[in-house]
């Protein structure tokens, strides 16, 4: 499981995470909405540790980040916003790095094959990364995800710049990891994947959590049932900007 509690984080006085608390349990998967500053991000790389938080609790599986950090990151995979591979490394080297550092060497071969099948990259396994294209980048990120038989999964707007297929085959592969187990988070602002792929949501907004649910939740609380997500998304992230406003208000269409 995944569980984060009252997690602080600020740049300079500027709160970018403000006390947000969820947790995501084994055979879920939960997305991480909100507008464009909402904080997903932010509180991606502070359960990955990459950020330092201010205040608060992340536990990855049994394990504390900040008291067994070695144990807890050995369950972590994540699919950052942007995709920075090593230039001067091939596709294959990036998988095989990576194996090493999560010491999966042994069911590497096997597995370094498969995904560079799956993800149409076996005809770049020699090419240095830096030669790769914007969506083939992305694409390695995922493999290098997929690679080291990971627990927790942290996407963070992983279907950028990905064609149809590399996408389709990416939503099959996280449906499989729920299947078996695993815990995932995927930020996203396809909210109509969203809705066909997660089993519940998170929304964000200005650093802090806004409401989170099923889609028949989130109807509810918006006294909009039969609505898309995306109906929902835009009704609840517009009512806290204007909080004096009825639950009930119309949706402003554009
Ligand atoms: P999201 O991923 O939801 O779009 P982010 O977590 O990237 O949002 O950003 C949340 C807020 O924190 C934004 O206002 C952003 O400008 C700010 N922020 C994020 N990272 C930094 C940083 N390293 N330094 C200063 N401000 C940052
Ligand atoms: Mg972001």
């Amino acid at each position: 499981m995944l569980v984060v509690e009252n997690l602080t984080k600020s740049f300079k006085g500027f709160r970018a995470v403000d006390g947000v608390s969820f947790r995501v349990e084994p055979g879920e998967i939960v997305g991480l909405l909100g507008p464009n500053g909402a904080g997903k991000t932010t509180t991606l790389r502070c359960i990955t540790g990459i950020l330092k938080p201010d205040t608060g609790r992340i536990q990855i599986g049994e394990y504390d980040l900040a008291t067994q950090e070695q144990p807890a990151k050995r369950q972590l995979a994540f699919i950052p916003e942007l995709p920075n591979p090593y230039e001067l490394l091939t596709v294959r080297e990036h998988l095989k790095l990576v194996a090493m550092c999560y010491d999966t060497l042994p069911i590497y071969e096997q597995h370094a094959d498969e995904l560079l099948q799956r993800y149409e990259l076996a005809d770049k396994a020699n090419a240095l990364a830096g030669t790769l294209s914007k969506g083939m980048k992305q694409k390695l990120a995922i493999v290098c995800a997929l690679v080291h038989d990971a627990k927790v999964f942290l996407c963070d707007e992983p279907l950028m710049g990905i064609d149809p297929r590399g996408q389709y085959t990416f939503k099959s592969d996280l449906q499989r990891l729920r299947d078996t187990g695993c815990v995932i988070l995927v930020s996203t602002h396809q909210l109509d994947t969203a809705e066909r792929l997660c089993d519940r949501v998170i929304i964000m907004h200005k650093g802090r959590l806004l409401t989170e649910g099923t889609l028949s939740e989130l109807q509810q609380r918006a006294q909009m049932d039969g609505s898309t997500l995306e109906e929902v998304f835009l009704r609840l992230t517009e009512e806290s900007e204007q909080p004096h406003e009825p639950i009930s208000a119309p949706l402003h269409t554009p």
